[in-house]
């Protein structure tokens, strides 16, 4: 199974339970970016367009700790920048599973082969490598050659030393159906526990615009692939239903307080893919975010977003809904010939904001109000004599 046995049945007991205590909104996986730095610069990535003051920050092993503390997930996946560059990352991840949280580190693999010995195989934890494809497509995306090669020998080194590795496929347009099922048969064949794919979102400060996929063509990819597979034992780590929305037969609305994200700024608002402002707790941010102001059809940035960060929350409380419903897809798979289920209507979304350069200059200015104020230098001159105490203190 991509997912072991007991973290379906804790994740789903979680929900379940949170519908029976008519919970209105709940974290189903927190997301956490302890920092924006990374040793790669992909063409389709927004997270890392930052001065050096900001990509040097770290969220510390408490803040970590607190923040799951604060939202109580059952499930955390690890991002960045590259998590491995953080040097306490070894000790977030064993105070996270000695909560008994379902942990994804999520990694380029530059670094996993000579960081393994950090980390214990556990059914808590989990390698999530990226890999967009096969070796050209993997590294054209990333923009640099060999990174498969190096992404891949890790891989089987995690596994052979018994450690839980799924991987990760953004697919961008131009991607070709035929390709990424051959891709999927061999990352399967390779031994790998699961498969997460989505499309790429837009991302504004993205180097690349020109290769993301609008909501037409992310459906109709995702059907081409899903048709290519059936029949196949593919594994994804992603609930059916989420999988059956990406082949265009599910009109679902945004849930983007399902994957709440805590970043080195706070807590992101609105969600993984979006940061239009910050938080200072978790429970600020349930609060006061104004939740009905994002989503398809009601923001101009999220109108062609099918990504997991809103929509896989929707889809396992729809799971939660209609077992029925998920049953059957999980059985016989995404739909791919009947026609596609109504899409939201655009009409009424307000226009895109930009705070990226202001919110930059809010952080920057609060990195610099935090540094410890150097002392002054006090100089005598030998004619002049200092006060008794500052003369014994110069000389301490
Ligand atoms: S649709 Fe949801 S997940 Fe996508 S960018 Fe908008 S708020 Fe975020």
């Amino acid at each position: 199974m991509a997912v072991p046995i007991m973290q379906a049945v804790r994740v789903g007991h979680y929900v379940v339970k949170q519908h029976l205590l008519g919970r209105k909104r709940y974290p189903l996986v927190l997301m956490l970016e302890p920092l924006f730095r990374c040793n790669l610069a992909c063409a389709g990535c927004g997270k890392i367009d930052y001065p050096a003051q900001i990509l040097n920050q770290r969220m510390s092993v408490q803040e970590c700790l607190d923040a799951d503390a604060e939202a109580d997930a059952p499930v955390i996946a690890i991002a960045g920048g590259e998590p491995l560059l953080h040097k306490e990352m070894p000790q977030i991840v064993k105070g996270l599973i000695g909560r008994k949280k379902y942990v994804y580190l999520c990694t380029n693999a530059l670094l996993l082969e000579k960081k393994l010995d950090d980390y214990t195989p556990s059914p808590f934890f989990s390698f999530d490598v990226h890999l967009d494809g096969d070796a050209n497509m993997h590294d054209a995306s990333v923009c640099q050659d060999g990174v498969y090669e190096r992404a891949v020998a890790a891989i089987r080194n995690a596994k052979a030393r018994g450690f839980r590795v799924s991987i990760n496929c953004t697919l961008f347009d131009g991607a070709d159906p035929k390709r990424v099922a051959s891709f999927f048969d061999e990352v399967m064949a390779m031994g790998v526990d699961g498969i997460m794919t989505a499309p790429g979102y837009a991302y504004e400060r993205a180097p690349d615009q020109e290769h993301f996929l609008n909501r037409q063509k992310t459906k109709q990819l995702f059907r081409d692939i899903f048709r290519l597979g059936k029949g196949k034992k593919w594994r994804f780590t992603q609930s059916p239903l989420f999988l059956n929305f990406l082949a265009g037969n599910e009109t679902y609305h945004c849930t983007p307080w399902g994957k709440p994200l805590r970043t080195v700024f706070g807590w992101q608002r609105p969600c993984y893919l979006l940061g239009e402002g910050y938080a200072k707790t978790y429970q600020e941010l349930m609060d006061d975010t104004a939740w009905e102001k994002y989503g398809t059809g009601a923001y101009e940035k999220c109108a062609d977003c099918m990504v997991h960060s809103g929509y896989e929350s929707t889809a396992v409380m729809d799971a939660v809904r209609r077992p029925w419903h998920i049953m059957k897809v999980a059985l016989f798979g995404p739909e791919t010939e009947k026609p596609m289920a109504p899409e939201i209507s655009l009409k009424n979304q307000r226009p895109a904001e930009y705070r990226y350069e202001e919110q930059v200059h809010a952080q920057v200015q609060n990195i610099e109000a935090q540094k410890p104020a150097r002392a002054p230098r006090v100089r005598f001159h030998r004619a002049e004599t200092a006060p008794a105490e500052e003369k014994s203190a110069a000389t301490a």
